[in-house]
């Protein structure tokens, strides 16, 4: 049976309409498909990509509804989309990836559990609710011990180290979830390098996968992603099969991300998994042959998949905020200056409001090795700055330090 492809002028609805929403649309435009988005923020960076375009939440299921009406295929840039919204417009429109992908990756616990049942390892876990149910994860998993919320968190946010024995008591306090909650409590892994695979399957089920990227994070957060990887064929190769095998039991059409711990002995271990493009994969927008982006719109519209063949040695340093919360200018010169940096490519999300740690946009670079594409990104990325707010515009605090600082 072979499913009909969604050809162009066709719409694509994008449930979320961060960065990543904004690149799809990028991409699907490009190719000819209109775009309708739905997201609470009425200035979300896909905005001014979109045809059309819903404000509302995302568990609205009227909102969604709405979006469903205008699109032929729908898809979602982010897991914490409600899965009643997703099981609403299941009977007017595709949704893409699926159902499954986002009710296991939206919880860590249900994400470990199919993990596991695919016979891919995790770290060593425990679900616990309560501080004695911490102390005895302690004892089972040894220390230091990560404390996550099972749902919500994203760039290092709603997780807790647990350093040693009297970093127990109030651990959960610390976290600042309600108490009686269901938390993940793992093993701190003391990996030998972090690295994600991306994988993207087709309606016809024929999966494609990108280059490893090595990744390096900061506080949770992405900093740096350089791909290919350093790394052996072989682990290369393992990476590759275990992400087809998750996509493949999730019955996913789209792509698929994981993030992976490798263990000094070749070991790799699934930290977490992601039903989408992801930001260790922007470095396929000028470094591979076919984008991430790109990729997932061909896979939901039924489209032949393009080659993920790396171009060239890349590398990817995100753009993060610095300093209090105020409107968001590029440093004019600077970005002159990016721009005109050979073989570096300036990406800005057209966020209106910068602060602290906000992912503001990212640089890519290709270059002879991963090490100088890699200080290629860095030069001028050490020079990116956000202007000072002018003298008239009033302070202002993130709206909301959690959806906010996602978008
Ligand atoms: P998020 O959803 O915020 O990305 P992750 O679970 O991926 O949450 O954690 C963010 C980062 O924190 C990881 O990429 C890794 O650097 C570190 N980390 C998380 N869990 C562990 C662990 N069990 N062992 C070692 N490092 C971890
Ligand atoms: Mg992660």
């Amino acid at each position: 049976m072979s499913l009909p492809s969604i050809a162009p002028p066709a719409t694509i609805g994008i449930l979320g309409g961060g960065q990543l929403g904004r690149m799809l649309a990028l991409a699907a435009r490009s190719m000819g498909y209109r775009i309708a988005v739905m997201d609470p923020d009425p200035d979300c960076p896909t905005a001014a990509l979109a045809d059309r375009q819903v404000v509302a939440g995302y568990d609205d299921v009227g909102g969604a509804l709405r979006l469903g009406r205008f699109s032929d295929v729908v898809t979602y840039e982010l897991e914490h989309v409600a899965l009643a919204v997703v099981d609403a417009l299941d009977s007017v429109v595709p949704v893409r990836p699926g159902r499954l992908p986002l009710q296991v990756t939206q919880d860590r616990i249900a994400e470990r559990r199919f993990v596991e049942e695919a016979g891919i390892s995790v770290a060593p876990w425990r679900e616990i609710r309560t501080t004695d149910d911490l102390r005895k994860a302690a004892e089972e998993l040894g220390l230091p011990l990560r404390v996550k919320a099972t749902t919500g968190g994203y760039d290092g946010r709603s997780q807790i180290r647990v350093g040693d024995a009297a970093a127990l008591e109030g651990a959960l306090e610390r976290l600042g979830r309600p108490s009686g909650d269901a938390l993940l409590a793992e093993a701190e892994m003391a990996f030998e390098m972090e690295v994600s695979i991306i994988v993207a399957r087709g309606i016809d089920g024929r999966s494609v996968a990108f280059p490893v990227a090595r990744n390096t994070h900061d506080e949770g957060i992405l900093a740096e992603s350089v791909a290919p990887a350093p790394v052996p064929t072989e682990i290369a190769e393992r990476a590759t099969q275990l992400g087809e095998a998750l996509a493949l039991n999730m019955g996913l059409v789209g792509t698929l991300t994981a993030e992976l711990f490798l263990m000094p002995d070749g070991r790799l271990v699934v930290n977490e998994l992601a039903p989408r493009v992801h930001n260790s994969g922007h470095w396929t927008i000028e470094g591979a042959a076919t984008s991430q982006f790109e990729q997932h719109i061909r896979a939901i519209c039924g489209l032949g998949l393009g080659s993920p063949a790396a171009l060239a040695p890349s590398a990817m340093v995100n753009l993060l905020g610095t300093g209090r919360a105020r409107a968001a200018r590029l440093d004019v010169d600077v970005a002159g200056a990016a721009h005109a940096e050979q073989a570096v490519h300036l990406h800005l999300y057209d966020k209106r409001r910068v602060f602290e740690r906000r992912k503001m946009g990212h640089l890519t670079a290709l270059g002879s090795s991963v090490e100088d594409a890699l200080g290629r990104a860095r030069a001028v990325a050490a020079r990116v700055r956000w202007a000072d707010e002018p003298a008239d515009e009033p302070a202002d605090d993130p709206v909301d330090g959690g959806k906010e600082g996602h978008r």
